[in-house]
């Protein structure tokens, strides 16, 4: 029997990613949201899933540690490898990678004056690559989260982040001024696993297409 591994983004798209993957009949024997476990067998003998954490789904999947992955378009678009193909848009965890800087200074900022900007975000090469394709040079400042916090503390005035409902921006005095890209998970595949363990490969991205909504 041929195994098909799955990986699974902890956080916000395992919340998401459960019930799309149990209406394609996936369903895991344990509740991965309080297992312990790493590995999870699920209903199907074949199919197993692991969960982690959301930037290293590209690099399991590359390598062939899983055949199936599920990241998010952010994720991927930082991430570098050829060894994975991006299959399906699953049209969860949607939101936007945006520019923020506080409202303040928005009142009085054009960003189609821009020559040269001081950033603070975890996605060094996604932001490197928006702002050089409009001719204008970054300084980034990377951090690993929390990047809503680095205007408040004079690290940097502008952030490169995900928004969805733009609370957590309006909290701490900040707004959105340009949009980089619209987000949401996906599913990616290891491009061997696709020639090896093509027809039950093929079977499940079926039915995992099936559910997206
Ligand atoms: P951690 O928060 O544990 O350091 P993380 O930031 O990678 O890790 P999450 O915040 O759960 O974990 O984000 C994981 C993925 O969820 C992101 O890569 C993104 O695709 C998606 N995501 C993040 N924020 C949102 C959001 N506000 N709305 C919808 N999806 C989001
Ligand atoms: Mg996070």
């Amino acid at each position: 029997m041929l195994v098909l591994n799955i990986a699974l983004s902890k956080g916000r798209i395992l919340e998401e990613s459960l019930p799309l993957l149990a209406r394609a009949g996936v369903k895991p024997v344990e509740d991965p949201l309080t297992s312990r476990k790493l590995i999870l067998d699920t209903n199907l003998p074949d199919v197993k899933l692991t969960v982690i954490r959301a930037a290293d789904v590209p690099t399991y999947v590359q390598f062939g540690a899983a055949d199936l992955g599920i990241a998010g378009k952010d994720v991927l678009m930082e991430y570098d490898g050829d060894g994975l193909y991006e299959l399906l848009d699953l049209k969860i965890a949607r939101c936007r990678m945006m520019v923020a800087e506080p409202a303040s200074l928005a009142a009085r900022d054009d960003p189609e004056s821009w020559t040269r900007v001081r950033v603070a975000t975890k996605y060094v090469k996604t932001t490197q690559r928006h702002f050089a394709a409009k001719g204008i040079q970054t300084d980034i400042i990377k951090l690993y989260g929390s990047m809503e916090l680095a205007p408040l503390v004079g690290l940097s005035d502008r952030i490169v982040d995900l928004v969805a409902s733009g609370q957590t921006l309006k909290a701490n005095g900040l707004i959105a001024v340009e949009r980089i890209a619209d987000i949401s998970a996906w599913l990616v595949a290891n491009k061997a696993a696709l020639k090896m363990k093509r027809a039950p490969l093929k079977a499940l991205v079926d039915r995992i297409a099936g559910a997206v909504e």
